[in-house]
This record gives C-alpha cells, sequence and structure tokens, in this order.
C-alpha cells in the first residue's frame, strides 16, 4: 500500500498511529513505504541503508525476487487450510530444511516466541514422559532473551526489566545462570532438570557469543546427564553467523533448536526441529497450531532458505562480517566489538547508543541500539563491503558528532 493509494500524508499516518495505536516501540521516525535489497524507500523514494534487517528477518535483502514470486504464486493457488490436509510447501520445506540442518523432524509454528513456547513444552513433555512428573526443569542463561509469551518470557533471564515488571506470576520451573560460565550452569542442575536453553550468541542481551569451550562443555554436560540441549537460534538461525546455524560454528547438535526471523524472508513463521527421540514426544493431539505450516509461509519460507543455501549467503556473512568487524574496532570511543558473521554488537565506552541510532536515521542509516552502550547491526547477509563502508562513515561522523 502506498501513500498515494490512501490520500493519507505521512504526518498523518503517524497521526493515525499515536492516536489508535497501543505503541510500544520507539521508531524510526520516517514512514517506510517500500523496499529493495539493502535498502527501504520513504514515500519521497528516499533511501535507508538497512543494517538492522527488520530486526535479523530480512537476510535475503529486502522483497526478494524469489520470496515475492513465491508468494505470489502460492497466495493465488492456497494460502490457508488448518494442518487437516496435505499441503506441498510444508511437506517440501520440511525436507530441505531437516537435511541441511541435520535434524530428524519439523515442528511449524508462526513466530520466534512460539518456536520457543514449542521447544519448552517439546522439552516437558519429553522429560515427563519418559522420567516422571517432575521433570520439567529447564536451566537458562541470565541477560537471555527467549521470547515475549509467557513459556518465553519465563525462559527468558532478565528478572526485573520491563520484559517481565507488572505482568504477574512468571512460569515456574526456570533456573538462571551467567552465561559463559559451566560451573555456574552445573551447580543449577538438579535430578528434575530436563533440559538447558540457550542463545549460540546472546543477541537482545547484547551479541555476546558463546565460547568455544561453554558450549561444547554445556553439549558434554547433557549427554553425561542425559538431558536435553535446547538452542534457541531463532536470531542466529539460518546463515547469520557465518555458517547456516550458529551451532554449526561449535561442531555441535543440539537435541532441539528454534527458528524463526530469517527463515521466512519477511513473512511469519517458525519452528523447532528435533532429533527423532526427542520429536516422539509430540504425540497426536498434544500441540497445534492454526497457521503453523500454512502453505503461504511455508512456500515464502521455502525460496528464502533456499536463497540462503544456494546463494552461500552464510559464507558472505562470515566474509563481509570479518571485514566489517575489523573496520568497527577502529571507530572513536569504541570499547568492544563483538559478534559473529553478521551479527554485530558495538559497544562503546559512554552511553551513546540511542544518539547513533537516531544520527543514522536522519543520516540515512538503520541501526538499533541495545541498552545504553550497544549498538546492534544484522543487515541482510547480502551486505557486501561497500555497504560496510558507506555505513562505517555514517557512525563515523556520529561518534565525532556526539562523544
Ligand atoms: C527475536 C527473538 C525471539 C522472539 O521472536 P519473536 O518472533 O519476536 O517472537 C526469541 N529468541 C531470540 C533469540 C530472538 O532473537
Amino acid at each position: 500500500m502506498r501513500l498515494t493509494e490512501t490520500g493519507y500524508s505521512a504526518a498523518e499516518i503517524k497521526k493515525l498511529v499515536s492516536t489508535y495505536m497501543m505503541e510500544t516501540y520507539e521508531r524510526f521516525d520516517f514512514v517506510a513505504e517500500t523496499a529493495k535489497g539493502m535498502y527501504l524507500y520513504d514515500e519521497n523514494g528516499d533511501k535507508y541503508l538497512d543494517f538492522y534487517g527488520g530486526v535479523a528477518v530480512n537476510s535475503v535483502g529486502n522483497s526478494n525476487e524469489k520470496v515475492v514470486a513465491a508468494v505470489q504464486n502460492q497466495v493465488k493457488d492456497i494460502s490457508h487450510t488448518f494442518n487437516y490436509p496435505y499441503t506441498i510447501p510444508q511437506a517440501i520445506l520440511a525436507q530441505k530444511i531437516c537435511t541441511t540442518i541435520g535434524m530428524d523432524k519439523i515442528f511449524y509454528q508462526n513466530s520466534g516466541t512460539e518456536a520457543n513456547e514449542a521447544m519448552i513444552k517439546l522439552a516437558r513433555k519429553y522429560g515427563t514422559d519418559n522420567f516422571g512428573p517432575n521433570k520439567f526443569h529447564i536451566i537458562s542463561a541470565k541477560q537471555s532473551f527467549h521470547g515475549r509469551t509467557f513459556g518465553s518470557l519465563s525462559a527468558t533471564g532478565q528478572p526485573g526489566t520491563a520484559n517481565q515488571i507488572g505482568y504477574g506470576p512468571i512460569v515456574p520451573g526456570f533456573s538462571y545462570v551467567d552465561f559463559n560460565n559451566l560451573d555456574a550452569l552445573i551447580n543449577a542442575y538438579n535430578e528434575d532438570t530436563i533440559g538447558i536453553m540457550l542463545e549460540p550468541i546472546q543477541g537482545e542481551g547484547g551479541i555476546y557469543p558463546a565460547t568455544q569451550a561453554y558450549l561444547r562443555g554445556v553439549r558434554e554436560f547433557c549427554d553425561e546427564k542425559h538431558i536435553l540441549l535446547m538452542l534457541d537460534e531463532v536470531q542466529t538461525g539460518w546463515g547469520r553467523t557465518g555458517e547456516i546455524m550458529a551451532y554449526m560454528n561449535y561442531d555441535i547438535k543440539p537435541d532441539i533448536v528454534s527458528m524463526a526471523k530469517a527463515m521466512g524472508g519477511g513473512t511469519p513463521i517458525g519452528a523447532i526441529c528435533a532429533s527423532e527421540k526427542v520429536a516422539k514426544a509430540f504425540t497426536m493431539g498434544s500441540h497445534g497450531s492454526t497457521y503453523g505450516g500454512s502453505p503461504l509461509c511455508c512456500a515464502a519460507s521455502l525460496a528464502a532458505v533456499s536463497e540462503i543455501v544456494d546463494r552461500d549467503l552464510s559464507s558472505n556473512a562470515k566474509n563481509v562480517g570479518k571485514y566489517f568487524m575489523k573496520k568497527l574496532a577502529g571507530l572513536q570511543g569504541v570499547k568492544e566489538v563483538r559478534g559473529m558473521g553478521l551479527m554485530i554488537g558495538v559497544e562503546f565506552e559512554k552511553p551513546i547508543a540511542n544518539d547513533i541510532k537516531h544520527y543514522g536515521v536522519k543520516h540515512h542509516l538503520l541501526v538499533t541500539a541495545i541498552g545504553k552502550k550497544v549498538i546492534r547491526m544484522v543487515p541482510p547477509l547480502i551486505a557486501s563491503e561497500k555497504d560496510c563502508d558507506i555505513a562505517f562513515e555514517v557512525l563515523q561522523e556520529a561518534v565525532k558528532q556526539i562523544a
């Protein structure tokens, strides 16, 4: 939908939002009317360089041609059925995803938080089916982020933050431990523990990659105790970190992995994959979703996932990410550059992240702020070194003006 088709001005659109919507977001102050590749465009056709990718979603580029064609093609045939009849895109996508990432089974959801709900439910069901009714305890990390519905929110190790304050009791059965500290995790284990739920790289927490020793140590500990390694790859999955899945950087495999964001190419889809042994706990009627696995989103996802694999966008993320991170380390006032592939956090000495974000929007570079000191960049995985150079120049100027 374009402004000219509606008769509204950009100012009127903003007014409608403030009048009629429950606003929980700090907006970039422009109307995004269209997008293509590495750019978003406002109603005047002015372009904004996209280094947030709809928060790690638009990995195959904005309005990717293959995804657009897949959606157009599918929507005219059949878009929704519930999971009563067999439908074609979900079957083919299931094979594509499972064989690409080396997992046995998939269950479709509609978002990241829903995928994590499914991951938590599957782990608990597996636990209680196999070890008795008390086997439901899950250990997750402090500063983690797993989503905004109650299960995922309760797995999120951020008590006392805006995510959790005011929402009454959260779901019991979770413990939070320091990230990248194997001893802390081992200490939190008890006989009721069924699994350990982690992001391979903490995203919303400020871009903190798990160390090799930690994630491999967690895998070994899970094997030793016969409990489940549950990885939240909602943000890290599908090429973002330089491998198809972030766990491939660590030479390990989870028992359950959740995914969403990039897998849909901009359409709302999420999923979990699990080993055969664990997946068996989801028996007939034990879980479900109205939209999950819809032909429309599965067709889009198949196009997006195929783009990532066929064009080897993970290698591009690895190479361009390395180039960009090296460059960013030379930025004035930087304390630390963290990340993997094109999932990059720049922590500044001073609390200037939000100012940099606003400076960026004004100068047509889109990045996001995490807390007061970190800016996060998760651009489409088609980003080139040239795109990074342009972004770097804006950031360099921003730091000069602000610091
Ligand atoms: C974004 C995100 C979620 C939540 O996904 P939604 O689609 O917003 O529900 C969960 N976990 C991680 C690691 C994320 O980055």
